[in-house]
Parts: structure tokens; sequence; C-alpha cells
């Protein structure tokens, strides 16, 4: 049971995604009175968990997060706002042993795991054969016979846009002011009284006693994060399966191929097959709106307002690739929905939570680095203990302000793409919307 604030503190959520829902919920729990904002109802088209499906695993290199995961995905199992919204389906994942930084990366996560006493019935396979009989979804795959693959039965996938709506609608029974459109688009910093305040587009001013900035890969817009964080854009396409092939694939496992991509069960309401591609990425440098020189960095495009920011023309063959090679019944289908989508990435993936230096009021909650949606159920409760001066010393340092640290993507050890060109150079697939 969490302990109530004696006096009616208040707080403003400044974006309503991961770390804003699930803050703005944390907080109203514990009684204070929390307004939220945002440009767009959630779940936002420009929220990086806008989607169908996101992977909810526990495999880590650093054991804070297998930890952190392990509590989420027992609250993703047991509370019951999340029923029929997770999915304990398990990932299959095939690495090639030639990427040696994510291959040790699994390792150690694996291990972390097992530590903590889950994942203990983790299954090993090499070559095609057995995975085709164990997997009925993989009946006609064309896994080599030296290729070593693995099952983890513990973790699978949420639908991310149905969970934001159910903390949404939590917070909203909880008493959660929302606010959106013009009045909730936050566009600048302002002090009141020496206090910190957010000025929105229609002229809107909100202050607050704690004021927490949540926009993701859009964060940089509004704070100057001196270089910490860099909006990757990542890319996902979707094949409608019919209602035969529905049937037959529904039960499958996520699979993960680090080399090619991976797939998720198709949607259950859509149809809808979920492919993304982990390889490829990319950014959109402009000027830097807090600096006076020519300083690019690189802030998220959003597919709503830009149509046309699909999947790079060679994305096609590769996801097809991907299906002839694990599910080829099913890669004669067009591709749909092809976008690009926002991560806020950190140079060592941590997550940034914390006072921003120079105000006594204004927090960031961001940095997701492309792995925050899974800890949806309780990413709240460490950033209400940051404001109340009660977070754990570790967290305390992994996610605090950490100035200039830049961002290389060749530098992150489990990436599996190291190099993200500029929007300008890529060549987009033009493919079409889904019927529904
Ligand atoms: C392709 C892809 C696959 C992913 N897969 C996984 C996965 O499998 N597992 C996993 O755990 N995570 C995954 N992620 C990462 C996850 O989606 C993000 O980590 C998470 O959504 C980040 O949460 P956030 O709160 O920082 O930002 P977001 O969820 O992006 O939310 C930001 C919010 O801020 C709002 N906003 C932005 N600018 C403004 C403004 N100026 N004024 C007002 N509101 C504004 C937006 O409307 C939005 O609601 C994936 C991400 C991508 C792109």
């Amino acid at each position: 049971m969490s302990e109530l604030v004696t006096s009616q503190k208040s707080v403003l959520i400044v974006g309503c995604g991961i770390f804003g829902l699930a803050s703005a919920l944390e907080f109203a729990q514990k009684g204070y009175q929390v307004t939220a904002i945002d440009i767009y109802e959630p779940p936002s088209p420009w929220s990086a968990s806008c989607d169908y499906n996101k992977i909810v695993r526990a495999e880590y290199e650093n054991d804070i997060y297998s930890k952190l995961s392990v509590e989420a995905i027992e609250l993703w199992k047991n509370d019951p706002k999340f029923d029929g919204i997770y999915n304990n389906c398990g990932r299959v994942m095939i690495t090639p042993m030639s990427f040696k930084g994510r291959q040790e990366f699994e390792r150690i996560g694996i291990e972390n795991l097992q530590k903590l006493g889950k994942a203990l019935d983790i299954e090993y396979f090499k070559g095609g054969k057995k995975m085709s009989t164990r997997f009925p979804f993989l009946k006609y795959n064309s896994l080599k016979s030296d290729e070593q693959s693995k099952f983890n039965p513990y973790g699978g996938l949420a639908h991310s846009s149905n969970a934001m709506i159910a903390v949404y609608n939590e917070a909203k029974q909880l008493g959660v002011k929302f606010i959106f459109g013009d009045d909730g688009y936050a566009k600048s910093i302002t002090e009141i009284n020496g206090q910190a305040a957010v000025v929105c587009k229609s002229g809107k001013t909100y202050t607050s006693d704690n004021i927490i900035v949540g926009l993701g890969a859009n964060t940089g817009r509004l704070i100057d994060l001196k270089d910490q964080q860099s909006a990757t854009g990542l890319f996902v396409t979707f094949i409608k399966l019919t209602d035969d092939e529905y049937l037959k694939f529904k039960e499958c496992a996520v699979l993960f191929d680090a080399e090619m991509g991976y797939f998720f069960p198709p949607d259950p309401k859509t149809k809808l097959l979920k492919i993304a591609l982990p390889g490829i990425g990319s950014c959109n440098k402009v000027n830097d709106p807090h600096s006076l020189s020519n300083k690019k960095i690189s802030l998220p495009r959003f597919k709503n307002l830009n149509p046309n920011d699909t999947i790079p023309k060679h994305g096609e063959i590769e996801a097809k690739l991907l299906l002839a090679k694990y599910i080829p019944e099913l890669a004669y289908h067009k591709l749909i929905d092809s976008k690009i989508c926002w991560i806020g990435d950190t140079q060592d993936s941590d997550f940034i939570i914390d006072l921003i230096p120079g105000y006594k009021n204004l927090y960031v909650a961001s940095g997701d680095s492309g792995h925050a949606f899974k800890f949806l159920p309780n990413i709240g409760k460490y950033i209400v203990n940051k404001v109340e001066g009660k977070l754990d010393p570790t967290l305390n340092k992994m996610w605090s302000w950490k100035s200039g640290t830049g961002f290389d993507p060749s530098k992150c050890s489990w990436r599996v793409s190291n190099y993200y060109p500029d929007l300008s150079e890529i060549d987009f697939l033009k493919d079409v919307k889904a019927k529904l």
C-alpha cells in the first residue's frame, strides 16, 4: 500500500507516453493533485508506443534492469487492467555467432535472469529441423543445420496502445486532469516566481510544485538535454493475414532474428502481423533549438505529419527475407502501414530521470533508448521516488543527468545496427494503408 502525501502537492506531467502515463497514475495513487498534458490523447501518434505490440523481456546485461523487468512482468501478468493486453507467448531468438556483442548481451542477460529464478526452462536448438517440430508456426523454416537458436518462455508481448489506454483510463478515474490539443502542446519553459512553468502553443501556461517532462524522442525540443539524448528512427511494417492464416499463426511466439529482424503473433482484432527491422535505423539532424550556433542534433519527424516516412526501400526485401526464412507461407503478402517510429537514445541506454540542473521543480523522465515500454507497470513508482528524494542510490546514479555524453550507435554492444543515416539520405518505400 503506498503512503499518501499529506498536503495535496501538485504535479504537472508533460507528455503522456510511457514515462508520463506511468507517473501520472502513480502520483495520483499517492494522493497528489495531478495534471497531465499532451498534444494528443493517448495513444498519441507521436508516442513510440503507439503500436500493436512490443516485446516484454527480462534479459538484460545490467542486472538492475533484469530485476525491474521481472517486477514489471509480474505486474503485466497479474494486474487486472492488463488482462487481454499482455501475452506471455515467449520469444524465439536467433543470433549469428559472428554477432559477438549481441551474443554476450544475451548470454549475460539469461544468466542474470536465471539468478532471479526465472527462465530456468530456456530451450536451446541447433538447426531448423527440431524447431519445425517444436513450433508449428516454424514448420517450414529454413534455418541451416549449424544455426543456433533458443526459446525463452518467460515474457512475451503487450499491446502497447491498449496498455497506454488502460493506464490512461485508470488515471482519469483517480482524478488526473488531462489536457490535450494546443492547450497541451508544450512549446517552451519559462519561470514564474522562481519556479519553472510550461508554456503551451495556445499560450496557456502551467506551473506546479513538481513538473515531469517526458516527451520521448521529442524531449530535446523543449529541454536543452546537453547532448545526452539523440532521436533514433526505427522502422516497422505489417502484413494482413487472411482469417485462415490468422487461425494458423495466432499462437506463435515472438521471433527475434538479430540479423534479419523480428515479428510478432498477429493482432487478434486486425489480423495484422507486425515486422520490425532493427538492422536499419536513422536520425533526423536539425538545428539545435537551444543553440545560437549551427549545431545540429537529431529530433523526430513524425509520420502522422509526414505520411511518406515509411521504411527504406531495401527494408521491403529484408522483411520478405525474414518471412521467407521462418514462415514462407506468409512471404507473398504486401507490406502495409510501414512507418518510422522514434526513440530517445542515450549512449549507455540508461534512462534520464533527474532534476534538471538550474531548476527546483523541473524534472526530466526520458532517454528511453528503445526499451522503456515494458516498464509501463512499474516505472512510475521510481519517478515518484525520485521526486520524493527516496530513489535507491544505484538507480539515482544510473538515471542521473549526464551532460555531453553524445550518442554513437556503433558503441552500443547490444545494437544490431551501428550506422544511422539521416532521413535526407533515405529512399522511402511507397506502400498502402491497411484496410481494417
Ligand atoms: C519500433 C520500436 C519498437 C520498440 N520496441 C519495444 C519493445 O519491444 N519493448 C520495449 O520495452 N520498448 C520498445 N520500444 C520503446 C518504447 O516504445 C519507448 O521506450 C517508449 O514509448 C518511450 O516512452 P516515453 O514516455 O519516453 O516516450 P513516448 O512513448 O514516445 O511518449 C512521448 C509523449 O510525448 C508527447 N509529446 C511529444 N512532444 C510533445 C510536446 N511538445 N507537447 C506535448 N506532448 C508532446 C507525445 O505525444 C507522446 O505522447 C520500441 C520503440 C520503437 C520505436
